[in-house]
């Protein structure tokens, strides 16, 4: 679109009477002498960032009151949707329409220090959102160099909005999970006290036909009842009882997860997996395992909840060892940008590529005939802390060789926060 055009399809409407010009001798001398650095007239034409070139306006007390444009590009004809020959010496308020000089006090303050600046702006008047930066040239003069980020910004409005549904959504649903598991508990409790009672009774049961006045027969087809059917349904009563009452623990800790409140802060990760590994002594000295931990960089998070995280992924990574090797454990981490990401690594049996993304899902255990410990919820309760933090886990991983889990969290900031 040519600049021409896009002025005669602007949008934006500036206000129907001007205030005063300069004289147009300045307005035309304007154009070539102020583009900073002598910006080649090429890239003045071609740039697709706007650029407008400012005067700041001073009243008689040498206080800063306005500031008024010498020239404009042809991208920011089309950014802003006015031409440059309408808005050439104009004040700021009369090519804006706007009471007060948008963006003055950074304009300035980019000039006293002579430093450049640069912000983002949600502008009210275009309903645009905009990146600007300022550039302090000669004298009272400054350049803006700016872009539209309406659409990148609406686009993050929009996922915050998500990631909002989708946090309370987990909360909704959570508070359901402790509701149910709760209310679950006490049916379960009855269930597990009335089979003992059965199996008492059972007993008294067998003690009574032993008496001498039962006769023969009935006492053998009651012992057969009595000492094989009953117990065997009882066992079985039982032990999906105590099943049940693990997987109810189970929630319950993941809804506590989800709903505890979090307290953020910086986080001595050297120190917090030292007392993990500490605290495993015991499950590591039967797995013959050697655990590694490399010098480790700090995150922002909550140390119960990260503590927790990790401590399930050790205990994983000592489970599930293949027994044809040693089995050795390393943590290590590493900055990337404002994110620290750690990594726990194993050499144990690993998990085939197809299996990996099921390991997150609630109580999904990949052998069921395992006999490591455990209901298939440690995983899950780890992505749920790693969500809650707007951090992320993820694996990768290869049978027979072993597995890695990468932890990625908020870095702590140069200010220590
Ligand atoms: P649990 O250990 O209680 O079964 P998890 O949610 O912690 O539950 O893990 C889910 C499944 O993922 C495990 O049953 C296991 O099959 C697999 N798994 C987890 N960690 C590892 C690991 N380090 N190496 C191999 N398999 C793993």
């Amino acid at each position: 679109m040519s600049p021409r055009k896009a002025g005669a399809k602007a949008r934006y409407q500036r206000p129907k009477a001007p205030g005063p010009r300069p004289r147009s001798r300045n307005r035309r001398s304007a154009r070539r002498s102020t583009q900073p650095g002598d910006l080649p007239q090429a890239l003045w034409e071609s740039m697709t960032e706007g650029v407008a070139l400012h005067q700041i306006v001073r009243d008689e007390n040498g206080k800063a009151v306005n500031y008024r444009l010498i020239d404009v590009n042809p991208a920011y004809e089309q950014i802003v949707g006015l031409t440059a020959s309408s808005v050439r010496g104009m004040l700021a308020t009369e090519a804006y329409g706007t009471s007060s000089p948008p963006y003055l006090a950074e304009y300035v303050l980019s000039s006293e220090m002579a430093r450049p600046l640069r912000f983002e702006t949600y502008f009210p008047p275009m309903d645009k959102h905009f990146s600007i930066s300022v550039a302090p040239m000669e004298g009272d003069r400054f350049a803006t160099i700016f872009f539209d980020i309406t659409e990148r910004r609406k686009t993050e409005q929009e996922r915050e909005r998500l990631l909002k549904e989708l946090e309370d959504k987990n909360k909704e649903m959570e508070s359901l999970i402790y509701v149910a598991s709760h209310d679950l508990r006490s049916p379960l409790v009855n269930i597990l006290g009335f089979s003992m009672e059965m199996e008492h009774t059972a007993g008294r049961l067998t003690d009574l036909l032993r008496g001498p006045t039962v006769p023969r027969e009935v006492q053998e087809a009651a012992a057969h009842y009595l000492q094989d059917h009953i117990p065997t349904a009882i066992g079985f009563i039982r032990s999906s009882g105590q099943k049940m009452d693990r997987l109810i623990e189970g929630l319950l800790r993941l809804s506590r997860t989800g709903r505890a409140v979090l307290n953020p802060r910086p986080l001595d990760m050297n120190t917090l997996l030292e007392n993990a590994v500490a605290s495993m002594s015991y499950q590591t000295q039967q797995a013959s395992a050697s655990i590694a931990i490399e010098p480790l960089p700090a995150c922002v998070a909550d140390e119960d909840q990260i503590n927790q995280a990790f401590s399930n992924l050790l205990d994983n990574a000592l489970k599930y060892r293949d027994l044809r090797r040693p089995l050795e454990v390393r943590v290590s981490g590493r900055i990337e940008r404002n994110r620290v990401v750690y990594c726990v690594e194993d050499t144990g049996i690993g998990i085939a590529s197809e299996q990996q993304p099921k390991v997150w899902e609630l109580f999904h255990r990949l052998d069921r005939s395992s006999s490591a410990p455990g209901e298939g919820l440690g995983l899950t309760l780890v992505k749920r802390v790693l969500e809650r933090h707007g951090g992320r886990v993820w694996l990768d991983s290869e049978p027979g060789r072993g597995s890695r889990f990468y932890v990625e969290l908020p870095a702590v900031s140069p200010d220590g926060s």
